[in-house]
């Protein structure tokens, strides 16, 4: 099978019927991105730079940050690196900030929402990353966004940043693209606005399904539980799709289940046009998109649907049983 993913390396992943879904690849350090040139990834879907900063003991200064995302874009060799902004607090402490005693860290001071109170932080790593691109294309993601006038204020602090880079002679990038994870259930109800100025979307998969069956995804007696193609997830994926081919917004979706075929398939059957997993998982995602027709998978999905079923799971896997080696 290895071998079998290794030819399909340069290939794209382009079902029976034209639909060409794009493939990434999430890292978060150094090492992750030698990856990219065996996996046949077409760029970092999710750099996760939090990583970077739980393994120093103090905080990273800007310059340092700089030369570390100038390394990142320049190994991805012109390939897309989207780089999500700190998302600290939850499971992730940095060990040189004050600890801080939450009784829901998964639901407490987290993410942007540290982002947009320590402003401080945030603009040292957004001009960090400014600099990093010396004029390149630049692509920008902020986590955990709950409703639109978050993901304003801090579209404004990237935009106001690069305004004053300009405005100190530095290069800015050529062009500058600004997303939002969607990762709580309320953002997916956001006002049009909202899918109207973000420029892409990223579906974080591991929170938004913690959070839309309030089962935690930390806690091995409930993570499980509830299979991701239940019926109640995927009408909602497909709402979030919707509205995003609605608005024009490009759509993505970054949780570990894109790295699972059978999930991955019917994401992609469902208009999820990009899919960022573990290097490892491209070649098996791949390898089933290229094998079926999109358009019969939404049709066995949607007429599991109509069934009542509670996961269209055993349907999707008896059609697919049926397919011709
Ligand atoms: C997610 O929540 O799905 C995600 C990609 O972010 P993380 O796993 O880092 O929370
Ligand atoms: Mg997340």
């Amino acid at each position: 099978a290895q071998e079998r993913y290794a030819s399909l390396r340069g290939l794209p992943a382009e079902s029976r019927c034209g639909t060409v879904t794009r493939l990434y690849m999430n890292a978060g350090l150094m090492a992750d991105l030698p990856s990219i040139e065996n996996s046949g990834a077409e760029g970092v879907g999710l750099f996760r730079t939090e990583l970077q900063f739980l393994i120093r003991n103090q905080m990273p200064k800007r310059d340092e940050l700089a030369k570390l995302y100038a390394r990142v874009m320049d190994a991805a060799k012109g390939r897309p690196v989207a780089f999500r902004t700190l998302d600290i607090g939850s499971d992730k402490v940095l060990p040189y900030m004050k600890p801080q005693d939450e009784p829901n860290p998964a639901m407490g001071w987290r993410a942007i929402r540290v982002g947009l109170d320590k402003r401080g932080v945030l603009r040292m790593q957004l001009q960090a990353l400014l600099r990093a691109a010396r004029g390149r294309p630049l692509t920008v993601m902020f986590p955990f966004i709950s409703e639109h006038e978050e993901f304003v204020t801090a579209r404004n602090e990237l935009l106001h940043q690069r305004d004053r880079e300009a405005a100190m002679g530095h290069p800015v990038p050529e062009t500058l693209r600004i997303g939002a994870m969607l990762e709580t259930p309320s953002l997916a109800f956001a006002p049009k606005a909202f899918f109207e100025s973000a420029d892409f979307i990223s579906i974080g998969g591991n929170d938004l399904k913690q959070f839309f069956f309030a089962a935690d995804r930390e806690n091995e007696r409930v993570r499980r539980r509830y299979d991701t193609l239940n019926t109640s997830f995927l009408r909602f994926l497909r709402l979030i799709a919707d509205r995003c081919a609605e608005s024009n917004a490009q759509l993505s979706f970054c949780g570990e289940d894109a790295g699972r075929p059978i999930e991955a398939m019917v994401f992609a059957s469902l208009g999820i046009g990009t899919l960022s997993m573990r290097p490892a998982s491209i070649g098996p995602v791949k390898s089933l998109l290229r094998q079926v027709d999109l358009r019969e998978v939404r049709a066995v999905v949607t007429a599991a649907m109509a069934e009542g079923v509670e996961s269209v799971r055993p349907a999707v896997m008896g059609w697919l049983a049926t397919l011709p080696e």
